[in-house]
C-alpha cells in the first residue's frame, strides 16, 4: 500500500529529548519555553521578523480576519482547501469568488478588480500547491483600493520569491503546520505580519485578549499551541533541508518516469523555486483522470483529487454558487500523486508505470 502522504518524523529520542525536558518543567503550554524558542528558531530560518505559534492553520486565518477587522466581502479563490472559504464564513464576511488562472492554479489577478465593490475589505488568496501568487500584483490592486491582503500560505513553507520570504508578503500570511504538511509539528499554524502592531494584537488575541491579571485589551481566542507540539516542530526543524532534497528527487523522478504522458502540471511562479510540497497532475479530462485512480486504487495506491470540487460550488453555507470555468475544470481533472519523504524512486516509478498503462487503456 502506497499512501498519498506519510508524516515526516524525527529519530524518537530527538523528540524524547524535548519531552524530557517538559518533564522537568512541569510548563505543558501557554507560551512555554520551547514554543518560544521554535517562535525565534523560525524567524530565524524564515527571515521574518513578526510570527507567531498558534494552534492551527484554520485559527491563525481566522485571527488574520478578526485582527485586520475585515467586514463585508472577501475576494478568495474557490481552488483550495475548506479552510479558506469558511474561515471568512465563520468570522461574518461574505466570499466573493474569482476564478483562477489556468497555468498557475492561483487566483487570476487579472479578473480581481472586476470583482472589487463598495462593500470590499480584503483579498484572501492561496499559494496553492506553494506557488506564490502573483503577489506584486495583489499588492498593487490592495493599495489602490485601500483593500487588505491575507495570503493563506498553508503550502509555502519555505518558500522565497526574488529572494525574499513568501511570509513577507501581504499584511498577515498564515502557514499551517498538520502532520500532512511539508514540515509540521503534528497541529500548528503560523501568523506572519507586515506591521509589528498588528502582531502585537495578534498576540495579545492568541490568549483571550488577556493583557494582565485582571485586564483585557480586545477579544481574543485560545490560539495558543503546546510545548508537545512545539517539541515536534522543534525536532523537524533540522531535517526540513533533507525533506525539500527528497521531494526533489522524487519530483524529477516522477517528471522523467511520466515523459511523454498527455499531462499539464502547473506553471511555478518566474522568481521562485519549489518547496515540492505536492505532485500535482492535470489530466485531459475528468475520463481520464477517473481512468487513472481507479487504476491506482486497484493497486492500493492512493492518490488525492486536491483541490476538488471547486469550494464555489459545493458548500451548503453559501449563499451563492457562481460559475467559475478554469476552477471547475481544473478541479474536476487534478490529482495529486504520492509524495512524501519515505516514498522511494523505486515505488515512484511504479506508480509512473501504472499511470501511463491506465492512460493507454483509455
Ligand atoms: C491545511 C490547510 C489549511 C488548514 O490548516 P490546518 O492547520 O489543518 O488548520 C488551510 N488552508 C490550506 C490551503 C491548507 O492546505
Amino acid at each position: 500500500m502506497i499512501p498519498v502522504t506519510k508524516p515526516f518524523l524525527p529519530p524518537v529520542e530527538e523528540f524524547n529529548a524535548y519531552v524530557e525536558d517538559i518533564w522537568k518543567r512541569k510548563w505543558l503550554t501557554n507560551m512555554g519555553p520551547l514554543a518560544s524558542h521554535l517562535e525565534t528558531k523560525l524567524k530565524d530560518y524564515l527571515n521574518v521578523r513578526n510570527l507567531l505559534f498558534v494552534t492551527n492553520g484554520t485559527i491563525a486565518l481566522q485571527m488574520a480576519i478578526k485582527a485586520l477587522n475585515l467586514s463585508g466581502e472577501v475576494i478568495t479563490t474557490p481552488f483550495s482547501f475548506v479552510a479558506t472559504t469558511s474561515s471568512i464564513v465563520w468570522e461574518g464576511c461574505t466570499p466573493k469568488f474569482v476564478d483562477i488562472d489556468d497555468n498557475t492554479l492561483n487566483i487570476d489577478s487579472k479578473k480581481i478588480e472586476a470583482s472589487i465593490t463598495a462593500k470590499t475589505s480584503a483579498i484572501l488568496a492561496t499559494h496553492v500547491y506553494g506557488n506564490p501568487c502573483d503577489v506584486e500584483e495583489i499588492e498593487r490592486i490592495a493599495r489602490k483600493y485601500n483593500l487588505k491582503v491575507i495570503f493563506d500560505g498553508a503550502h509555502s513553507f519555505g518558500v522565497t520569491v526574488n529572494g525574499r520570504s513568501i511570509f513577507d508578503y501581504g499584511d498577515i500570511t498564515t502557514c499551517s503546520l498538520h502532520a500532512t504538511k511539508l514540515y509540521h509539528s503534528i497541529e500548528g499554524g503560523l501568523l506572519v505580519a507586515k506591521s509589528p502592531d498588528v502582531l502585537k494584537k495578534l498576540s495579545s488575541m492568541r490568549n483571550f485578549g488577556i493583557s494582565g491579571s485582571e485586564s483585557f485589551t480586545e477579544l481574543g481566542i485560545n490560539g495558543k499551541n503546546s510545548e508537545f507540539h512545539a517539541a515536534m516542530g522543534l525536532a523537524n526543524l533540522p531535517y526540513v533541508d533533507q525533506i525539500y532534497k527528497q521531494r526533489k528527487l522524487l519530483t524529477e523522478c516522477y517528471n522523467e518516469s511520466l515523459g511523454p504522458v498527455n499531462v499539464f502540471r502547473p506553471k511555478w511562479h518566474a522568481q521562485s523555486a519549489s518547496n515540492y510540497a505536492y505532485y500535482p497532475l492535470v489530466f485531459e479530462n475528468e475520463d481520464v483522470l477517473l481512468g487513472v485512480k481507479a487504476k491506482l486504487d486497484k493497486h492500493e495506491v492512493f492518490s488525492r483529487r486536491y483541490f476538488y470540487p471547486s469550494l464555489a460550488s459545493v458548500l451548503p453555507y453559501l449563499k451563492e454558487s457562481p460559475e467559475l470555468p478554469i476552477a471547475d475544470s481544473i478541479s474536476s481533472r487534478v490529482l495529486c500523486l504520492p509524495l512524501y519523504f519515505d516514498l522511494t524512486v523505486e515505488e515512484v516509478k511504479l506508480i509512473s508505470a501504472l499511470i501511463i498503462k491506465a492512460i493507454n487503456n483509455i
